[in-house]
């Protein structure tokens, strides 16, 4: 298994001006290519000390990733310091000063500043690799010597990662020799720790396949991912822990893959069924509608939101029963089951889905506490309503609400 180190390049990282985003994204790419990240490392703008931050992870791993660096200024360094470690020449790659001069000419600067010419000096043919970046002016590279491999990437994250997915993905894979497959799965409803427990015995296990667990705000993710010298052999290879994750987690797991989101995965549930949606918010103010509504195609199957945040709008919007309302409050079973009802009613739609709850962080009582939250779904089979106690703050409580009323229309809907 090859072994790998990501080297973050840049004072700014050190000193906390940034969030090193480029570790977290390299290393969930790298675990899942099957590749064992086995340190991170943060150095300044600093050629000794870049070096023997350089030195020390070729000597420890097979593969170092580096970011950051490769920009024209003095103190981008990164490149020339990896070049000399590896013995490497650089020189003028004419291909990407035209490539500048291109992309600079659409800039409102329109004359390439003559720094930016350090960019363009990369291994020389039979020294290295040039990685293509289609979204900058600073090129990446790759050395190899000895089994060793360094792979530069620039700092930007809206450059290194496409050029990461492009280029240095598929060089990788290649390199490993191995077929990959992985499934992505997605769970909603258990938490992190207690989705891993459930499964403890897999992840303590874990060779191949390997399980990287993530946790998203409110979601866990599992990816599976088995080497085999074939395609055919590492699907196979997947099987068994797949079918085990699917027995263990049942109807929690809402999704496959690496863009699958409760949104996308309802209205896909919707559009299949051949069934319309309408929703009615209090606490979450329109933000499961702007869930549902950020998926393309999503007019096909939502046509009705409502924002009902005063008890007014609940009673003359959805038809919400004065004394419902003064008898047990905005905020519980009986008030959701009638928002849900009255949004069914007046919209036509085969589901509706309501919300009612205390976002806080003030508004809560003791009986009443903030996050609690009631979600009403109305749909031919009648009218349920499910209780939430939500933890967190005010954005926490909204997020889980908007991920909990899509889950139950899910719900409804398998
Ligand atoms: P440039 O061509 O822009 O000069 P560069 O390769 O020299 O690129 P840096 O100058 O080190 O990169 O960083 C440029 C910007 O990229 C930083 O200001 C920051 O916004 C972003 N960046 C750099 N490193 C990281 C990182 N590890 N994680 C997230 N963002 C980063």
């Amino acid at each position: 298994m090859i072994t790998a180190e990501i080297i973050a390049v840049g004072t700014e990282l050190l000193m906390g001006q940034i969030v090193n985003t480029n570790a977290q994204f390299l290393a969930e790419r790298l675990t899942g290519l099957g590749i064992s990240v086995l340190h991170q490392t943060v150095v300044g703008d600093n050629p000794q000390r870049l070096r023997s931050a350089a030195e020390l992870a070729l000597n420890r791993c097979d593969a170092v990733i580096f970011t950051g660096g490769l920009g024209p200024t003095d103190d981008d360094l990164t490149k020339e310091t990896v070049a000399e470690l590896f013995g490497a020449e650089l020189a003028l790659h004419q291909p990407s000063v035209e490539k500048m001069k291109e992309y600079t000419r659409g800039g409102w600067d329109r004359s390439m500043p003559r720094n930016n010419l350090k960019q363009a000096y990369l291994p020389k043919e039979g020294d290295g690799l040039i990685i293509p970046n289609g979204n900058g002016t600073a090129p990446g590279c790759i050395f190899e010597k000895d089994g060793k491999t360094a792979i530069l990437l620039p700092g930007p994250p809206s450059e290194m990662k496409p050029m990461f997915l492009e280029t240095v993905e598929p060089y990788l894979r290649e390199k490993s020799g191995a077929a990959m497959c992985s499934r992505v799965l997605r769970i909603f409803g258990i938490g992190e720790s207690a989705a891993a427990l459930r499964i403890d015995d897999l992840i303590k296990g874990q060779t191949n396949p390997t399980i990287a667990p993530y946790a998203k705000e409110g979601e866990v993710t599992f990816r599976i991912t088995a080497m085999a010298e074939t395609a055919e052999e590492a699907e196979k290879l997947l099987g068994p822990t797949v079918e085990r994750m699917y027995k263990e987690f049942g109807d929690h797991i809402y999704a496959e893959g690496d863009d699958a989101t409760m949104a996308g995965t309802v209205v896909e549930l919707l559009r299949e069924k051949n069934k319309t949606l309408a929703t009615a918010e209090s606490c979450t103010g329109g933000m499961i509608g702007s869930a549902i509504t950020d998926i393309p195609g999503a007019s096909q199957v939502y046509g009705f939101g409502f924002i009902t945040y005063a008890n007014e709008a609940k009673e003359q919007i959805l038809g919400v029963r004065r004394e419902t309302l003064a008898a047990h409050g905005a905020v519980s079973p009986e008030t959701a089951a009638e928002m849900a009802a009255g949004t069914r009613r007046v919209s036509g739609a085969d589901i509706a889905v309501a919300v009612t709850g205390i976002a806080g962080p003030g508004g809560g009582t003791a009986e009443k506490p903030v996050g609690l939250v009631y979600v009403g779904v109305a749909s031919e089979k009648g009218v349920r309503t499910v209780k939430l106690n939500l933890s967190g703050d005010r954005k926490r409580v909204r997020l889980r609400t908007v991920l909990s009323a899509l889950d139950e229309v899910r719900r409804e809907l398998v």
